[in-house]
């Protein structure tokens, strides 16, 4: 069943308590960098990145971003993806937040953590607004700290 996070910013007053839980827990941590990932974490990212005074950095699916890019490919139930983020985006030693709107397998969030350490950026945690518990996806972050608002079953 597909999760679908519209609805959520159909009431502004949810969304908003949505962003502010994020903004209270990561506007003491010296975050330099939020990277939202394609598409949803394009939703959450931004508006958390402002709060804390932080750069937005998106990481796309493949061919979307105009400028050089590095690539990270990842393994999906049938196929693989791409996620791509731009050249000279973050620097060598950046503190990190990765933002998307939900956690299934976690291929995604693990590729998206690959490109910012090839950078030499530190991926300080990964947030998600959903986490699908039963795929397991935690375990694949390699112990990398994964905070969520909400399980779903
Ligand atoms: P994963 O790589 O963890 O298996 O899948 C997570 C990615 O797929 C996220 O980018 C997320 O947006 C998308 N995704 C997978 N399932 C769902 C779902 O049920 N609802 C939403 N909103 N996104 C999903």
């Amino acid at each position: 069943m597909f999760q679908d996070i519209t609805t959520l910013l159909l009431d502004p007053k949810a969304f908003k308590d949505t962003i502010d839980l994020f903004v209270e827990r990561y506007r003491d941590m010296n975050i330099s960098v939020v990277a939202g990932i394609e598409a949803r974490g394009f939703i959450f990212g931004p508006p958390i990145a402002l709060a804390i005074g932080a750069k937005f950095v998106p990481l796309r699916k493949p061919r979307k971003l105009p400028g050089k890019v590095i690539s990270e490919e990842y393994e999906l139930e049938y196929g693989s993806d791409c996620l791509q983020m731009h050249v000279g985006a973050v620097e060598p030693g950046e503190r990190a937040l990765v933002v998307d709107d939900l956690i299934a397998t976690g291929g995604t969030l693990c590729a998206a953590m690959n490109l910012l350490e090839q950078v030499g950026a530190k991926v300080v945690e990964c947030a998600c607004v959903i986490e699908l518990p039963d795929l397991k996806g935690r375990e694949r972050l390699n112990g990398k700290s994964l905070y969520v608002l909400v399980e779903s079953h």
